[in-house]
Protein backbone atom coordinates (compact mmCIF):
# COMPACT_ATOMS: atom_id res chain seq x y z
CA UNK A 1 0.00 0.00 0.00
CA UNK A 2 1.16 3.56 -0.52
CA UNK A 3 0.24 4.87 2.46
CA UNK A 4 3.11 5.62 4.51
CA UNK A 5 3.59 3.34 7.91
CA UNK A 6 3.11 5.09 10.75
CA UNK A 7 5.41 3.94 13.77
CA UNK A 8 3.35 2.19 16.52
CA UNK A 9 4.94 4.05 19.32
CA UNK A 10 4.35 7.20 17.63
CA UNK A 11 3.01 10.35 17.15
CA UNK A 12 2.04 11.78 14.03
CA UNK A 13 -0.62 9.62 12.83
CA UNK A 14 -2.15 8.46 16.09
CA UNK A 15 -5.45 8.12 16.07
CA UNK A 16 -8.15 5.74 18.33
CA UNK A 17 -10.93 5.54 20.90
CA UNK A 18 -10.27 5.33 23.98
CA UNK A 19 -13.94 5.53 25.74
CA UNK A 20 -17.42 5.35 24.09
CA UNK A 21 -20.40 6.37 26.14
CA UNK A 22 -23.83 5.75 25.44
CA UNK A 23 -27.10 6.59 26.61
CA UNK A 24 -30.44 5.79 25.13
CA UNK A 25 -29.32 5.15 21.56
CA UNK A 26 -31.09 2.53 19.53
CA UNK A 27 -30.94 -0.39 22.36
CA UNK A 28 -28.59 0.67 24.40
CA UNK A 29 -29.82 1.97 27.76
CA UNK A 30 -26.47 3.39 28.97
CA UNK A 31 -23.20 1.24 28.13
CA UNK A 32 -19.36 3.26 29.09
CA UNK A 33 -17.16 1.13 27.02
CA UNK A 34 -13.25 1.15 27.54
CA UNK A 35 -11.47 0.80 24.24
CA UNK A 36 -8.38 -0.80 23.39
CA UNK A 37 -5.58 0.49 20.42
CA UNK A 38 -4.84 -2.21 18.13
CA UNK A 39 -7.90 -4.95 17.29
CA UNK A 40 -11.25 -5.21 19.13
CA UNK A 41 -13.47 -7.98 18.78
CA UNK A 42 -17.49 -8.00 19.93
CA UNK A 43 -19.08 -11.17 19.52
CA UNK A 44 -22.79 -11.47 19.56
CA UNK A 45 -25.60 -13.47 18.76
CA UNK A 46 -28.02 -11.67 15.96
CA UNK A 47 -30.38 -8.45 17.05
CA UNK A 48 -28.18 -7.99 19.95
CA UNK A 49 -26.61 -4.69 19.38
CA UNK A 50 -23.14 -4.92 17.01
CA UNK A 51 -24.20 -2.73 14.69
CA UNK A 52 -25.99 -0.39 16.48
CA UNK A 53 -22.81 -0.02 17.99
CA UNK A 54 -20.49 0.81 15.07
CA UNK A 55 -23.45 2.94 13.92
CA UNK A 56 -22.63 4.88 17.08
CA UNK A 57 -18.65 5.59 16.30
CA UNK A 58 -19.77 6.21 12.31
CA UNK A 59 -22.52 8.44 13.86
CA UNK A 60 -19.79 10.36 15.71
CA UNK A 61 -17.30 10.70 12.92
CA UNK A 62 -19.86 11.49 9.69
CA UNK A 63 -22.42 12.87 11.76
CA UNK A 64 -24.55 10.78 9.68
CA UNK A 65 -26.29 7.52 10.39
CA UNK A 66 -25.15 4.81 8.55
CA UNK A 67 -28.38 3.53 7.89
CA UNK A 68 -30.95 5.67 6.18
CA UNK A 69 -33.19 6.68 8.78
CA UNK A 70 -34.10 9.98 10.57
CA UNK A 71 -33.18 11.27 13.47
CA UNK A 72 -35.59 9.80 15.74
CA UNK A 73 -34.59 6.06 15.01
CA UNK A 74 -31.69 6.55 16.77
CA UNK A 75 -33.39 7.37 19.85
CA UNK A 76 -34.38 4.03 22.28
CA UNK A 77 -37.30 3.02 21.95
CA UNK A 78 -38.77 3.19 25.68
CA UNK A 79 -37.96 6.46 25.96
CA UNK A 80 -39.04 7.55 22.75
CA UNK A 81 -42.35 9.05 24.23
CA UNK A 82 -40.74 10.27 27.41
CA UNK A 83 -40.97 14.13 27.91
CA UNK A 84 -37.23 14.42 26.64
CA UNK A 85 -36.46 11.94 24.10
CA UNK A 86 -32.49 12.09 23.62
CA UNK A 87 -29.94 9.48 22.65
CA UNK A 88 -26.59 10.78 23.77
CA UNK A 89 -23.18 9.78 22.32
CA UNK A 90 -19.81 11.05 23.70
CA UNK A 91 -16.70 9.80 23.21
CA UNK A 92 -12.70 10.52 23.60
CA UNK A 93 -10.03 9.97 20.94
CA UNK A 94 -6.41 10.15 21.14
CA UNK A 95 -4.83 12.49 18.71
CA UNK A 96 -1.49 13.32 17.10
CA UNK A 97 -2.96 17.12 18.46
CA UNK A 98 -4.02 16.33 21.70
CA UNK A 99 -7.20 14.26 23.26
CA UNK A 100 -10.43 14.86 21.48
CA UNK A 101 -14.14 14.67 23.20
CA UNK A 102 -16.41 14.30 21.17
CA UNK A 103 -20.24 14.68 22.54
CA UNK A 104 -23.62 14.45 20.00
CA UNK A 105 -27.00 14.43 21.68
CA UNK A 106 -29.65 13.21 19.37
CA UNK A 107 -33.27 15.08 19.92
CA UNK A 108 -35.82 12.69 18.48
CA UNK A 109 -38.77 14.78 19.09
CA UNK A 110 -39.67 18.78 19.19
CA UNK A 111 -41.12 19.38 22.25
CA UNK A 112 -41.97 22.64 24.32
CA UNK A 113 -38.72 22.87 25.52
CA UNK A 114 -36.48 21.40 22.44
CA UNK A 115 -35.95 20.78 18.53
CA UNK A 116 -35.67 17.63 16.62
CA UNK A 117 -32.32 17.40 15.54
CA UNK A 118 -28.38 16.61 16.04
CA UNK A 119 -26.23 18.99 18.54
CA UNK A 120 -22.58 18.84 18.84
CA UNK A 121 -19.87 19.72 21.21
CA UNK A 122 -16.17 19.31 20.84
CA UNK A 123 -13.92 19.75 23.26
CA UNK A 124 -17.34 20.82 25.28
CA UNK A 125 -18.07 23.87 23.11
CA UNK A 126 -21.18 23.81 21.10
CA UNK A 127 -20.33 23.69 16.98
CA UNK A 128 -22.81 22.89 14.06
CA UNK A 129 -22.72 19.62 12.79
CA UNK A 130 -20.88 20.95 9.71
CA UNK A 131 -18.02 21.96 11.23
CA UNK A 132 -18.06 18.99 13.44
CA UNK A 133 -17.37 16.34 10.61
CA UNK A 134 -14.55 14.64 10.31
CA UNK A 135 -12.97 15.40 13.80
CA UNK A 136 -12.83 11.88 14.22
CA UNK A 137 -11.87 9.74 10.91
CA UNK A 138 -13.51 6.54 10.67
CA UNK A 139 -13.86 4.02 7.85
CA UNK A 140 -17.52 1.88 7.81
CA UNK A 141 -16.85 -1.62 6.28
CA UNK A 142 -20.33 -3.55 6.08
CA UNK A 143 -21.76 -6.42 3.86
CA UNK A 144 -23.95 -4.23 2.28
CA UNK A 145 -20.88 -2.40 0.20
CA UNK A 146 -21.40 -4.15 -2.72
CA UNK A 147 -23.93 -2.35 -3.68
CA UNK A 148 -21.68 0.04 -3.64
CA UNK A 149 -20.12 -1.49 -6.49
CA UNK A 150 -23.01 -3.14 -8.61
CA UNK A 151 -26.04 -1.29 -7.55
CA UNK A 152 -27.82 2.31 -8.28
CA UNK A 153 -25.14 5.26 -8.94
CA UNK A 154 -27.00 7.15 -5.82
CA UNK A 155 -24.89 4.96 -3.49
CA UNK A 156 -21.28 5.50 -5.76
CA UNK A 157 -22.37 9.38 -5.40
CA UNK A 158 -23.01 8.71 -1.35
CA UNK A 159 -19.69 6.88 -1.37
CA UNK A 160 -17.37 9.90 -2.75
CA UNK A 161 -19.55 12.53 -0.90
CA UNK A 162 -19.09 10.76 2.62
CA UNK A 163 -15.61 10.52 2.05
CA UNK A 164 -14.98 14.33 0.30
CA UNK A 165 -16.95 16.17 2.86
CA UNK A 166 -14.95 14.48 5.55
CA UNK A 167 -12.20 16.35 4.15
CA UNK A 168 -13.38 19.33 3.30
CA UNK A 169 -16.26 21.69 4.50
CA UNK A 170 -16.58 23.53 1.65
CA UNK A 171 -17.87 20.57 0.00
CA UNK A 172 -20.08 19.69 2.48
CA UNK A 173 -21.75 23.63 2.45
CA UNK A 174 -21.89 23.48 -1.82
CA UNK A 175 -23.64 20.06 -1.34
CA UNK A 176 -26.06 21.63 1.24
CA UNK A 177 -26.68 24.21 -1.32
CA UNK A 178 -26.91 22.37 -4.28
CA UNK A 179 -29.85 20.44 -2.54
CA UNK A 180 -31.96 23.74 -1.38
CA UNK A 181 -31.13 25.43 -5.01
CA UNK A 182 -32.49 21.97 -6.47
CA UNK A 183 -35.26 22.03 -4.87
CA UNK A 184 -36.29 25.77 -6.10
CA UNK A 185 -35.13 25.34 -9.81
CA UNK A 186 -37.70 21.92 -10.32
CA UNK A 187 -39.71 23.63 -8.93
CA UNK A 188 -39.98 26.69 -10.89
CA UNK A 189 -39.19 24.28 -13.68
CA UNK A 190 -42.91 22.75 -12.96
CA UNK A 191 -44.07 26.59 -12.94
CA UNK A 192 -42.37 26.90 -16.24
CA UNK A 193 -44.25 24.16 -17.56
CA UNK A 194 -47.96 25.10 -16.63
CA UNK A 195 -46.91 28.37 -18.20
CA UNK A 196 -47.40 30.22 -14.85
CA UNK A 197 -43.75 31.17 -14.91
CA UNK A 198 -41.22 32.50 -17.56
CA UNK A 199 -38.53 30.41 -18.78
CA UNK A 200 -35.80 33.53 -18.73
CA UNK A 201 -36.52 33.61 -14.81
CA UNK A 202 -33.64 29.85 -14.66
CA UNK A 203 -31.06 32.39 -15.37
CA UNK A 204 -30.56 32.92 -12.01
CA UNK A 205 -31.26 29.32 -10.42
CA UNK A 206 -28.54 28.36 -13.59
CA UNK A 207 -25.73 30.29 -12.27
CA UNK A 208 -26.73 29.01 -8.42
CA UNK A 209 -26.79 25.48 -9.35
CA UNK A 210 -23.71 25.95 -11.86
CA UNK A 211 -21.44 27.72 -8.99
CA UNK A 212 -22.30 24.94 -6.08
CA UNK A 213 -22.41 21.87 -8.94
CA UNK A 214 -18.63 23.16 -10.24
CA UNK A 215 -17.46 22.53 -6.38
CA UNK A 216 -19.39 19.16 -6.21
CA UNK A 217 -17.77 17.99 -9.31
CA UNK A 218 -14.29 19.24 -8.92
CA UNK A 219 -14.42 17.57 -5.67
CA UNK A 220 -15.74 13.91 -6.73
CA UNK A 221 -13.30 14.39 -10.19
CA UNK A 222 -10.39 14.49 -7.42
CA UNK A 223 -11.84 12.67 -4.90
CA UNK A 224 -11.85 9.32 -7.13
CA UNK A 225 -8.55 10.45 -8.49
CA UNK A 226 -6.20 9.91 -5.36
CA UNK A 227 -8.66 6.87 -4.80
CA UNK A 228 -8.09 5.06 -7.86
CA UNK A 229 -4.61 3.70 -6.90
CA UNK A 230 -5.08 3.04 -3.38
CA UNK A 231 -8.35 0.89 -4.55
CA UNK A 232 -6.08 -0.82 -7.47
CA UNK A 233 -3.11 -1.58 -5.24
CA UNK A 234 -5.50 -3.73 -2.89
CA UNK A 235 -7.71 -5.47 -5.41
CA UNK A 236 -4.27 -6.89 -6.49
CA UNK A 237 -3.81 -7.64 -3.28
CA UNK A 238 -6.70 -9.26 -1.65
CA UNK A 239 -7.23 -11.16 -5.19
CA UNK A 240 -3.13 -12.23 -5.73
CA UNK A 241 -2.94 -9.76 -8.85
CA UNK A 242 -5.35 -11.75 -10.91
CA UNK A 243 -8.07 -9.12 -10.62
CA UNK A 244 -7.80 -5.50 -11.19
CA UNK A 245 -10.47 -2.54 -11.16
CA UNK A 246 -10.98 0.46 -12.89
CA UNK A 247 -12.86 3.40 -11.97
CA UNK A 248 -14.40 6.60 -13.91
CA UNK A 249 -16.17 9.47 -13.69
CA UNK A 250 -19.57 9.92 -15.40
CA UNK A 251 -20.78 13.31 -14.45
CA UNK A 252 -24.04 13.75 -15.78
CA UNK A 253 -23.54 16.57 -18.17
CA UNK A 254 -25.75 15.59 -21.25
CA UNK A 255 -24.02 16.35 -24.71
CA UNK A 256 -21.77 19.19 -22.63
CA UNK A 257 -19.66 15.49 -21.39
CA UNK A 258 -16.10 16.26 -23.98
CA UNK A 259 -13.16 13.53 -24.21
CA UNK A 260 -11.13 15.62 -21.39
CA UNK A 261 -12.67 16.32 -17.94
CA UNK A 262 -12.31 19.83 -16.55
CA UNK A 263 -9.48 20.54 -14.49
CA UNK A 264 -10.12 23.55 -12.64
CA UNK A 265 -13.40 24.46 -10.39
CA UNK A 266 -14.57 27.44 -13.17
CA UNK A 267 -14.46 24.66 -16.09
CA UNK A 268 -16.52 22.39 -14.12
CA UNK A 269 -19.07 24.98 -13.61
CA UNK A 270 -18.95 26.93 -17.22
CA UNK A 271 -19.12 23.08 -18.13
CA UNK A 272 -22.30 22.47 -16.19
CA UNK A 273 -24.09 26.28 -17.43
CA UNK A 274 -23.60 25.12 -20.40
CA UNK A 275 -25.56 21.74 -20.13
CA UNK A 276 -28.24 23.60 -18.77
CA UNK A 277 -28.58 26.24 -21.55
CA UNK A 278 -28.69 23.60 -23.78
CA UNK A 279 -30.60 21.48 -22.41
CA UNK A 280 -33.34 24.19 -21.05
CA UNK A 281 -36.15 22.57 -23.49
CA UNK A 282 -35.45 19.58 -22.26
CA UNK A 283 -35.77 20.37 -18.66
CA UNK A 284 -38.84 22.29 -18.93
CA UNK A 285 -40.57 19.30 -21.38
CA UNK A 286 -39.40 16.97 -17.98
CA UNK A 287 -40.11 19.71 -15.34
CA UNK A 288 -37.03 18.37 -13.45
CA UNK A 289 -33.39 19.42 -13.23
CA UNK A 290 -31.72 16.69 -15.58
CA UNK A 291 -27.92 17.61 -15.23
CA UNK A 292 -25.71 18.29 -12.73
CA UNK A 293 -24.00 16.06 -9.91
CA UNK A 294 -27.37 15.21 -8.37
CA UNK A 295 -27.46 12.52 -11.54
CA UNK A 296 -23.55 11.40 -11.87
CA UNK A 297 -22.47 8.12 -12.00
CA UNK A 298 -18.47 6.31 -11.10
CA UNK A 299 -18.46 3.27 -13.66
CA UNK A 300 -16.52 0.26 -11.89
CA UNK A 301 -15.17 -2.18 -14.36
CA UNK A 302 -13.72 -5.50 -12.70
CA UNK A 303 -11.66 -6.39 -15.24
CA UNK A 304 -12.18 -4.69 -17.86
CA UNK A 305 -15.91 -5.33 -17.58
CA UNK A 306 -18.92 -3.48 -16.07
CA UNK A 307 -18.62 -4.97 -12.55
CA UNK A 308 -22.94 -5.04 -12.22
CA UNK A 309 -23.27 -7.42 -15.17
CA UNK A 310 -20.25 -9.52 -15.47
CA UNK A 311 -18.84 -9.72 -11.81
CA UNK A 312 -18.46 -12.99 -9.96
CA UNK A 313 -19.80 -12.50 -5.98
CA UNK A 314 -16.80 -13.24 -5.20
CA UNK A 315 -15.17 -10.47 -7.66
CA UNK A 316 -17.44 -8.02 -6.02
CA UNK A 317 -16.57 -8.58 -2.64
CA UNK A 318 -13.18 -8.10 -2.90
CA UNK A 319 -14.00 -4.48 -5.35
CA UNK A 320 -16.13 -3.80 -2.22
CA UNK A 321 -13.38 -4.18 0.00
CA UNK A 322 -11.02 -2.74 -1.85
CA UNK A 323 -12.98 0.36 -2.14
CA UNK A 324 -12.89 0.91 1.63
CA UNK A 325 -9.49 0.10 2.13
CA UNK A 326 -9.37 3.52 -0.66
CA UNK A 327 -11.22 5.59 1.30
CA UNK A 328 -9.45 4.96 4.74
CA UNK A 329 -6.01 5.66 2.41
CA UNK A 330 -7.80 9.00 1.30
CA UNK A 331 -8.80 9.90 4.25
CA UNK A 332 -5.48 9.25 5.89
CA UNK A 333 -3.87 10.78 3.24
CA UNK A 334 -5.85 14.18 3.50
CA UNK A 335 -6.43 14.13 7.03
CA UNK A 336 -2.80 13.32 8.26
CA UNK A 337 -4.90 10.74 11.00
CA UNK A 338 -5.42 7.65 10.68
CA UNK A 339 -9.06 6.60 10.54
CA UNK A 340 -10.33 4.32 12.66
CA UNK A 341 -11.41 1.01 10.75
CA UNK A 342 -14.83 0.16 11.78
CA UNK A 343 -15.52 -3.98 10.02
CA UNK A 344 -19.40 -5.32 10.51
CA UNK A 345 -19.68 -8.55 9.89
CA UNK A 346 -17.76 -8.62 6.84
CA UNK A 347 -14.88 -10.80 8.05
CA UNK A 348 -16.90 -13.96 8.67
CA UNK A 349 -17.76 -14.46 4.71
CA UNK A 350 -14.51 -14.03 3.37
CA UNK A 351 -12.26 -17.14 3.13
CA UNK A 352 -9.29 -17.81 5.04
CA UNK A 353 -6.74 -16.36 2.39
CA UNK A 354 -8.63 -13.60 1.79
CA UNK A 355 -9.68 -12.77 5.33
CA UNK A 356 -5.68 -12.65 5.91
CA UNK A 357 -4.82 -10.07 3.38
CA UNK A 358 -7.94 -8.30 4.88
CA UNK A 359 -6.02 -8.26 8.66
CA UNK A 360 -3.23 -7.82 6.93
CA UNK A 361 -3.43 -4.71 5.34
CA UNK A 362 -5.02 -3.25 8.57
CA UNK A 363 -2.24 -4.04 10.43
CA UNK A 364 -1.24 -0.22 9.57
CA UNK A 365 -4.13 1.36 11.46
CA UNK A 366 -4.00 1.84 14.70
CA UNK A 367 -7.70 1.15 15.26
CA UNK A 368 -9.57 -1.65 14.28
CA UNK A 369 -13.13 -2.88 15.72
CA UNK A 370 -14.61 -5.64 14.15
CA UNK A 371 -18.31 -7.09 15.26
CA UNK A 372 -19.31 -10.93 14.16
CA UNK A 373 -21.97 -13.20 15.28
CA UNK A 374 -19.69 -16.28 14.73
CA UNK A 375 -16.25 -15.94 16.47
CA UNK A 376 -15.42 -19.73 14.92
CA UNK A 377 -15.09 -18.33 11.91
CA UNK A 378 -13.08 -15.67 12.90
CA UNK A 379 -10.67 -17.75 15.37
CA UNK A 380 -7.38 -15.87 13.98
CA UNK A 381 -9.16 -12.34 14.74
CA UNK A 382 -9.96 -13.86 18.24
CA UNK A 383 -6.68 -14.88 18.99
CA UNK A 384 -4.83 -11.71 18.15
CA UNK A 385 -7.68 -8.98 19.76
CA UNK A 386 -6.31 -7.00 21.84
CA UNK A 387 -10.17 -6.16 23.65
CA UNK A 388 -12.55 -9.10 23.33
CA UNK A 389 -16.46 -8.09 24.27
CA UNK A 390 -19.50 -9.99 24.19
CA UNK A 391 -22.90 -7.86 23.14
CA UNK A 392 -26.08 -9.16 24.41
CA UNK A 393 -29.51 -7.31 24.16
CA UNK A 394 -27.67 -4.43 24.44
CA UNK A 395 -25.23 -4.42 27.13
CA UNK A 396 -21.35 -5.23 26.91
CA UNK A 397 -19.05 -7.27 28.56
CA UNK A 398 -15.77 -8.80 28.45
CA UNK A 399 -15.60 -12.43 26.23
CA UNK A 400 -14.67 -15.02 28.19
CA UNK A 401 -14.55 -17.59 25.40
CA UNK A 402 -12.42 -19.28 24.04
P1 LIG B 1 -26.93 -9.01 13.37
O1 LIG B 1 -25.95 -10.04 13.82
O2 LIG B 1 -28.20 -9.63 12.94
O3 LIG B 1 -26.38 -8.04 12.38
P2 LIG B 1 -26.68 -6.98 15.42
O4 LIG B 1 -26.12 -7.43 16.71
O5 LIG B 1 -25.81 -6.25 14.52
O6 LIG B 1 -27.36 -8.22 14.69
P3 LIG B 1 -28.15 -4.55 15.66
O7 LIG B 1 -28.57 -4.23 14.29
O8 LIG B 1 -27.03 -3.82 16.23
O9 LIG B 1 -27.96 -6.13 15.75
O10 LIG B 1 -29.33 -4.38 16.73
C1 LIG B 1 -30.56 -4.66 16.35
C2 LIG B 1 -31.49 -4.56 17.56
O11 LIG B 1 -31.58 -3.22 18.01
C3 LIG B 1 -32.84 -5.01 17.09
O12 LIG B 1 -33.35 -5.90 18.02
C4 LIG B 1 -33.61 -3.73 17.02
O13 LIG B 1 -34.96 -3.91 17.27
C5 LIG B 1 -32.94 -2.89 18.11
N1 LIG B 1 -33.15 -1.46 17.90
C6 LIG B 1 -32.87 -0.72 16.81
N2 LIG B 1 -33.21 0.56 16.98
C7 LIG B 1 -33.74 0.64 18.22
C8 LIG B 1 -34.29 1.70 18.99
N3 LIG B 1 -34.38 2.95 18.51
N4 LIG B 1 -34.73 1.43 20.24
C9 LIG B 1 -34.65 0.18 20.74
N5 LIG B 1 -34.13 -0.86 20.05
C10 LIG B 1 -33.68 -0.65 18.81
MG1 LIG C 1 -25.44 -6.40 12.46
Amino acid sequence: MIISRPSRDGDRHVLYITNLHLTNFRNYAEVDLPLERGLNLFVGENAQGKSNLLEAIYLLSTLRSSRASSDSDLVRRDVFDSEFPVARLQTEVQRAAGRLNLEVAVVGRSGESQRAGKRVRVNGLPKRTSDAVGELAAVLFTTLDIEVVAGPPILRRRYLDMMASQVDRGYLRAMQRYQRVLQQRNGLLKRIQARDAAPSELGFWNQELSHAGGIIMKGRADALGLLMPYACEQMGRLSDDVETINLTYKPALGDAVEDHLPIDEAEWTSRMLQALNDGRPREIGAGVTLFGPHRDDVEVLIDGLPAASFASRAQLRTAALSLRFAEAAYLQTCLGDEPVVLLDDVLSELDEQRRRGVLESFEIFQQVIVTTADPDRVRDVLTSATGRFVVTGGAIGRFEGE
